[in-house]
């Protein structure tokens, strides 16, 4: 589904020597890293993104779901998702890339409430979401979606629908961002020289500072690089790179799984992203088949890892009819298919990058040079494109950090985990 890459549609990759200075390093070529390089190419920075990994968006990137959704409780969340989806629909011309195939499916976010109590908080929300201007939720009784979605379970009281939230393949993504980066003259609009390289297999391990303890640059596995802006991308890895130059970046790595069922006919592949509002548990279509996801608010926060363990009891607390986050509750197929005999399913696994408010960290920091574009907590595909594009302009100066949202020293109040 995603796009290969290839010499010709690829990032321009380094080998050998990194370059001894560029106008920005980025730190991870993972979503993140890839997007912000985009915009930075496109206003004619010379960039140098840094992976440690043999090949971009295959840490946290690789593990998402792809989703993408309009319905936030927040109107800064849902400016940036916007913001986003308005240009991954309209990839080709925007970035020059022709016929980049993103696999975007817009089938609809269905959030599904079986208690009165759940429906009457999701009717607040659908009011808040209009006041944001989003003003295209459906909100359904139970039997209205089911008779638009048999396949849901009797005791759904209420759903609310948008038809425009989806799916894309978020790797391809990643990747269009990155080729785009690297042949930036080609980008409409795009101003200067720029060019975006990746550096593969390179560690990040200190920063280059100056007398006055700005950042001028990178210490890696293959030598220094000199900057006058560094921004870190890392992902769950933020907080320890920040570390490296005395930052403290609150992040806190949580697993995170994903059961994917190649095949499964059961399942309508021009259904709509199901969700269960009272335990998070929901499905999407892929391939012939879905992912299957829940965030279980237990699991704790623990460092950040290169490997991402799975646990068999995770697909068991979805699939099993008998367990309290089983999908059966949802929709009754889910019953058959368990007793049917499971068919072949495997685990994948990454870390959401928490921040304690579950925003992102945007823009500048205290230390001089130091950029940051990270801590989606869990939203990091679908912000992708709105959240570089602002990094990128705080970075130029061209918008005004105090008044930024997403800045790392932004009042924080801790909340609860979302369902998604
Ligand atoms: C199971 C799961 C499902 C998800 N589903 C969705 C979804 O449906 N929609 C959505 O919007 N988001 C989703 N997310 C969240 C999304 O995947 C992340 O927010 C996003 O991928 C983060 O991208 P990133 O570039 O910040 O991090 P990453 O993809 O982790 O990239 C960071 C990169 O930095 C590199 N790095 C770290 N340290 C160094 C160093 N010292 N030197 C060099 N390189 C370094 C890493 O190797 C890594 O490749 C999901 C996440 C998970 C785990």
């Amino acid at each position: 589904m995603s796009t290969p890459r290839d010499e010709v549609r690829g990032p321009a990759i380094v080998e050998g020597a990194l370059p001894s200075a560029v106008d920005l390093v980025i730190i991870g070529g993972g979503i993140a890293g890839a997007a912000s390089a985009f915009f930075a190419a496109r206003a004619g920075l010379q960039v140098l993104v840094i992976e440690r990994r043999n090949e971009i968006a295959s840490l946290t990137t690789a593990a998402a779901t792809g989703a993408f959704r309009l319905q936030h409780d927040n109107a800064e969340e849902l400016a940036l998702v916007r913001e986003g989806v308005d240009l991954y629909l309209n990839f080709a011309e925007r970035t020059g890339l022709d016929d980049w195939d993103l696999g975007i499916r817009q089938q609809g976010y269905l959030f599904c409430s079986r208690t009165d109590a759940s429906a009457a908080k999701a009717r607040d929300l659908v009011e808040l979401q209009r006041g944001f201007g989003l003003d295209d939720v459906e909100l359904l009784s139970g039997d209205e979606a089911r008779a638009r979605w048999p396949f849901l379970a009797p005791s759904i009281v209420q759903a609310r629908f948008r038809a425009g939230d989806g799916f894309i393949d978020q790797v391809a993504l990643a990747r269009g961002y990155a080729a785009a980066s690297s042949r930036a003259s080609q980008i409409p609009g795009a101003t200067g020289s720029g060019h975006a390289q990746y550096a593969l297999s390179v560690e990040v391990t200190g920063f280059l500072r100056g007398e006055s303890g700005a950042i001028t640059g990178v210490e890696t596995s293959r030598g220094g690089v000199h900057a006058p802006a560094v921004m870190i991308a890392a992902g769950p890895w933020s907080g320890n790179v920040a570390a490296l130059a005395g930052l403290t970046l609150p992040i806190a790595p949580t697993i995170r799984q994903k059961l994917v069922i190649p095949n499964l006919p059961v399942i309508d592949q021009a259904g709509p992203m199901t969700i269960d509002d009272e335990t998070g548990s929901h499905w999407r279509p892929a391939g012939a088949g879905c992912y299957a996801l829940r965030t279980d608010p237990a699991t704790p926060a623990g460092p950040p890892l290169l490997k991402v363990p799975t646990d068999d009891r995770y697909a068991h607390a979805l699939l099993d009819p008998a367990s309290p986050s089983a999908l059966a509750l949802l929709a009754p197929f889910w019953r058959d298919v368990w007793s049917a005999g499971l068919p072949a399913w495997h685990l994948a696994a990454g870390q959401y990058e928490y921040t304690p408010d579950h925003r992102p960290f945007i823009g500048a920091t205290e230390v001089a040079g130091l950029f940051v574009n990270t801590g989606y907590s869990g939203h990091g595909v679908m912000c992708s494109g709105g959240g570089a594009r602002r990094a990128i302009d705080l970075l130029l100066g061209r918008t005004d950090q105090r008044t930024e949202p997403f800045r790392v020293d932004r009042p924080m109040h801790e909340r609860a985990r979302d369902v998604l």
